[in-house]
């Protein structure tokens, strides 16, 4: 392991700054959540993207959210085939051992990732289609939901397959029996959302008429 080296100094700076002042002023409470155990009311599947921040957005503290982040915030669909399944484990987490209520979806504009699954779909990212690639074979994912959006004028075709990722991963969930199960005993529910970065904007998904609305 002498590939291995120390943290960069910024890094170093910044966590003693934490822990001189907000770790220090709320001691008890980061105690208690250490003696009690993480009790999070909602699990929050993002994409990994830098500018996606949930939890200023939502203003969220520790114990808060359980996250978990993604390229393109994709679940994918039950497959108990004894694979390594990260998604499919914190959904599983998430649902059977913490009961979380809440299971919050967040795409967001300017996807990388999804644009990435839109020139593999229109034939301009060949790099993407080789079996090597791990970011082309995780974008299979939202193959689906790019049948959905390809007829759709060009200008248009993105923001709405940014969309899709959202509505493919929510129902890509209902297909693992725990989740379904949660659902149908009103014991959790899912949300899908979409943030705008650059105008802080976030939509919700709504079901009665089947498009992303403004919060
Ligand atoms: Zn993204």
């Amino acid at each position: 392991m002498n590939h291995i080296r120390p943290l960069p100094s910024y890094l170093v700076h910044r966590y003693h700054g934490w822990k001189a002042t907000t770790w220090t002023e709320n001691r008890v409470w980061y105690r208690r959540l250490a003696d009690e155990g993480q009790r999070p009311r909602a699990m929050v599947i993002s994409c990994c993207d830098s500018r996606v921040h949930v939890t200023s957005i939502f203003g969220a503290d520790s114990g808060e959210f359980f996250i978990h982040r993604n390229i393109a915030n994709l679940v994918p669909p039950y497959s108990p085939d004894g694979e390594h399944h990260g998604t499919s484990a914190t959904v599983e987490f998430a649902v059977t051992t913490l009961k979380v209520a809440h299971i919050i979806i967040v795409g967001h504009s300017l996807c990388g990732g999804v644009k990435g699954c839109h020139d593999m779909c229109t034939g301009q990212a060949p790099e993407l289609e080789e079996k090597s690639s791990f970011v082309g074979r995780w974008m299979d994912l939202l193959r689906p939901g790019f049948e959905r959006v390809k007829d759709k004028p060009e200008d248009q075709r993105l923001r709405a397959l940014e969309k899709e990722s959202v509505l493919v991963s929510l129902e890509n969930l209902m297909t693992f029996p725990f989740v379904r199960e949660a659902v149908e005993a009103d014991e959790l529910t899912l949300h899908g959302l979409w943030t705008d970065i650059g105008a802080g904007g976030l939509e919700q998904y709504d079901p009665a008429s089947g498009a992303f609305v403004p919060l």
